[in-house]
C-alpha cells in the first residue's frame, strides 16, 4: 500500500452522455476527493458547460494530449473512442477506467465488480487500463458472488428484462415518442431499435452472433467466467429490451455444486456488499426497476428453491442501469484504486 495522496485528477471522456453525467453525480454523492475534474467529449459538445457541486465546468475536446496531469481517465464514449484514447491516457500516467466493451476480454485487462473481483484491479499496471463489465452481468455477479463463495455455482441461466437507458438519450426519447403517438392515435414510428418498443418486448439485444446468440448475451457468459475466474461455469441467456426507462430486471436460476436452501440464500444476501434483499411477497415487496432508479443498491429478491432440481434457486434481481451498471461501479474501482494503489 502507498501512501495516499489527498487529491485527484479525474477526467471524464464523455461527460456529456447518459453514463458521463451519471459519473458526475456519483462523484458529487460519494465525495470522490476530486482536485482538478476536466470533462472531455466530441466537438459538439466543445463551449458547453457542466454544473458539478454548484460549479460550470467547460467542456473540452477529447484528444490524445487531454490527458496531461490527470490520474484517472473515466471513459463512456464508446469503444471508438476507447481504442482510440485510452492508451494515449495511460501512456500520459492515467489510469483508465473505461466503460466500453473495448478492453473487457483482454487478457492484459482487468474486468472488475468491487463487490466480485476487487484483487484484479492490482494488474492494471501492465497496461493502465481497468475494463467495467456489461451492465447486466455486474448486477447479476453482485447477486450471485456470495452463493458461489459459499456452495460453487455450477450452471447459471438468466433472461433480463432491460430499460432502453441501456442503449442511450435516443431510446428514451423513441420510447416517450411512441407512448406519445399511441395515446394520441398517431401511427409510432422507429429508428433506434428495429422495431416498435412501446407496448412491447426484443428479444435482440446488440448484433446476432453465428450460434444464434446476441452479443448481450454472449457478453454475459464470457465475462461472468473471467470474472469468477472458472472457465468451466455454465451459463446461458436470453436478453430482452423492454418499455421501461431505467433500471434492469433479470430472472435468474442457477444450479449449484452443494446444496443451499432459500433461506440460507437469504440470510446471505441479506448481509451481502452492494445487495438490498427485497423479499415479502406475501406484503407485494420484491425489486422492481421503478424503485431501482438512483439508488447504488442491486435489489434481490423471490428467492425459492427450483424444485425441478436437487441444487436450484431461482432469484429475481433488479439494479440501475446506469449506476451499479455503469458509473457506479466505475467510480468505486477508483476508489478501490486510490484507496490501495495511488
Ligand atoms: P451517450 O448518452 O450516447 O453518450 C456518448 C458520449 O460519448 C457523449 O459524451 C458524447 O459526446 C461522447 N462521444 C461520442 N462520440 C464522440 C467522439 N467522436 N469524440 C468524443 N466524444 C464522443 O451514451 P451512453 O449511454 O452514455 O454510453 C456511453 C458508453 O458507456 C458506451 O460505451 C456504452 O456502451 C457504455 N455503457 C453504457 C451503459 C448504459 O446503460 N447506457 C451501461 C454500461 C456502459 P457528445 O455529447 O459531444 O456527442
Amino acid at each position: 500500500m502507498t501512501a495516499a495522496k489527498k487529491k485527484y485528477n479525474v477526467a471524464i471522456a464523455g461527460a456529456t452522455g447518459a453514463v458521463g453525467g451519471a459519473m458526475l453525480d456519483v462523484l458529487a454523492r460519494r465525495d470522490f476527493p476530486l482536485d482538478e475534474l476536466r470533462l472531455l467529449a466530441s466537438e459538439r459538445s466543445v463551449g458547453k458547460t457542466l454544473t458539478f457541486k454548484g460549479k460550470e465546468i467547460p467542456v473540452q475536446l477529447l484528444s490524445k494530449d487531454a490527458f496531461a496531469g490527470i490520474d484517472i481517465a473515466l471513459f463512456s464514449a464508446g469503444a471508438t473512442r476507447s481504442f482510440d484514447f485510452a492508451p494515449a491516457a495511460a501512456a500520459a500516467g492515467a489510469v483508465v477506467i473505461d466503460n466500453s466493451s473495448a478492453y473487457r476480454m483482454d487478457p492484459e485487462i482487468p474486468l472488475v465488480v468491487p463487490e466480485v473481483n476487487s484483487h484484479a484491479i492490482a494488474r492494471y499496471t501492465k497496461r493502465g487500463i481497468i475494463a467495467n463489465p456489461n451492465c447486466s452481468t455486474i448486477q447479476m455477479l453482485v447477486a450471485l458472488k456470495p452463493i458461489h463463495d459459499k456452495v460453487r455455482i455450477k450452471r447459471i441461466v438468466v433472461s433480463t428484462y432491460q430499460a432502453v437507458s441501456g442503449t442511450g438519450a435516443k431510446a428514451i426519447d423513441e420510447l416517450k415518442q411512441q407512448i406519445l403517438d399511441y395515446a394520441a392515435g398517431k401511427p409510432m414510428v422507429h429508428s433506434v431499435y428495429p422495431h416498435q418498443i412501446a407496448f412491447n418486448c426484443l428479444p435482440q439485444i446488440d448484433s446476432f452472433l453465428d450460434n444464434g446468440y446476441t452479443k448481450e448475451e454472449m457478453k454475459m457468459v464470457n465475462e461472468t467466467r473471467k470474472m469468477f475466474e472458472d472457465p468451466t461455469i455454465g451459463v446461458t441467456a436470453t436478453t430482452v429490451r423492454v418499455p421501461v426507462f431505467y433500471g434492469h430486471s433479470e430472472s435468474v436460476n442457477i444450479e449449484t455444486e452443494k446444496k443451499i436452501t432459500a433461506a440460507e440464500v437469504k440470510a446471505l444476501l441479506k448481509n451481502a456488499p452492494g445487495v438490498q434483499l427485497v423479499d415479502e411477497p406475501t406484503l407485494g415487496q420484491y425489486p422492481m426497476a421503478i424503485d431501482c432508479a438512483g439508488r447504488f443498491e442491486t435489489l434481490v429478491g423471490r428467492i425459492r428453491e427450483d424444485e425441478s432440481i436437487a441444487n436450484g434457486i431461482n432469484l429475481w434481481v433488479v439494479s440501475d442501469n446506469i449506476l451499479k451498471g455503469a458509473a457506479l461501479n466505475a467510480v468505486q474501482i477508483a476508489e478501490e484504486l486510490i484507496r490501495d494503489y495511488l
